[in-house]
């Protein structure tokens, strides 16, 4: 994949000398969240070479992992089956209406059925349901994708290297999951810092990006997770729109609501309470989820007014 590394300059730097840049794998594709293709691309390959025509998982209504996932596997001429927490009338918003354009079968469940999605009884039933399709855990989680969030931190070190200079210290990205950040540790060079900006509030979180570090037989000393969660998962007030928005009028980047503007309003006041020495050059994923602004309009309109929404309107992708 080609990815672009760019130099960010924002007032909120001041005079920290941190050496700002951002990994642009949102504009990997137009719509489809940009880590999630890295984290999708091995679960494809193996399907592939292992007979499998089908890929199954599981998602909110609005998922970008759900989105990726049907324009991906329709890409590479797979089936898709999309398990959705919540009810049927999920069915025509922007996000689930792109995946049923690609392909994808959708089933509706509850959430208390939602939350067998781990257990073993469940993926056996369903699996004896669709015979032919790969079951890749939420958010496209499974081992094989932090193989290919490894091969993300190779790329964005090339980038910088090519268009910037030697390497970035510090890699950060926003974690869900965290399959992506554990990835990025795997494929960081070992004198690099790699930091999860969490936004779910998850004890469980630390560990499991442990092992999933530990399955790659790699070490985790360069790993730091910050929580960054907020008002909480999917949560977002004025403050954080406003930040967005001044974040666009400066660099001319739009971030997400759920997951990179957090992830940079974490690291902003990190840098402007000076947790990171003079001469430090950071590097944050904008991993996408772009298409996730769809479904918050209403939501923005109310917070802060039609004339706001559409500046980020805007600078939507078209799909
Ligand atoms: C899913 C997602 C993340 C989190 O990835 P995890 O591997 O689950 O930690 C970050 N950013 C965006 C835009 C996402 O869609």
């Amino acid at each position: 994949m080609i990815l672009l590394v760019q130099k960010v300059q924002h007032s909120l730097l001041g005079k920290s000398g941190i050496s700002l840049s951002m990994a642009r794998a949102d504009l990997i594709h137009p719509l489809a969240s940009g880590n999630k293709i890295y984290k999708l691309m091995p679960n494809i390959e193996f399907a592939k070479t292992n007979g499998y025509s089908e890929l199954l998982s599981f998602g909110g209504a609005f998922s970008n992992h759900i989105h990726a996932l049907a324009l991906m596997a329709k890409k590479h001429h797979l089936k898709s089956i999309g398990i959705i927490r919540g009810e049927e009338a999920y069915r025509t918003n922007p996000t689930l209406q792109d995946a049923e354009k690609a392909g994808m079968h959708l089933e509706f469940i509850s959430r208390q059925d939602y939350k067998r999605r781990n257990d073993e009884s469940y993926l056996q039933e369903l699996q004896q349901q669709y015979p032919k399709a790969l079951i890749i855990p939420e958010g496209g989680s499974s081992q094989y994708a932090i193989k290919g969030c490894a091969q993300l931190a190779k790329e964005i070190n090339e980038a910088y290297e090519k268009n910037i200079k030697r390497r970035s210290d510090v890699i950060t990205v926003a974690c869900g999951t965290g399959a992506t950040v554990a990835g990025l540790v795997c494929g960081a060079s070992k004198n690099q810092t790699v930091i999860g900006y969490a936004v779910l509030r998850d004890k469980s979180l630390q560990k499991r990006v442990e092992d999933f570090i530990h399955a790659e037989n790699e070490s985790y000393k360069n790993l730091r997770i910050e929580s960054a969660a907020y008002g909480g998962y999917a949560k977002f007030d004025e403050t954080q729109l406003d930040f967005i928005l001044d974040w666009l009028e400066q660099t001319g980047i739009l971030l997400d609501p759920i997951y990179t503007s957090k992830m940079c309003m974490g690291l902003m006041q990190q840098i402007e309470s000076g947790k990171f020495e003079a001469g430090t050059s950071i590097t944050m994923v904008h991993s996408g989820g772009l298409q996730g602004w769809r479904g918050m309009k209403l939501r923005v309109v109310k917070l802060m007014g039609a004339e706001k929404w559409q500046k980020i309107e805007k600078h939507l992708p078209k799909g």
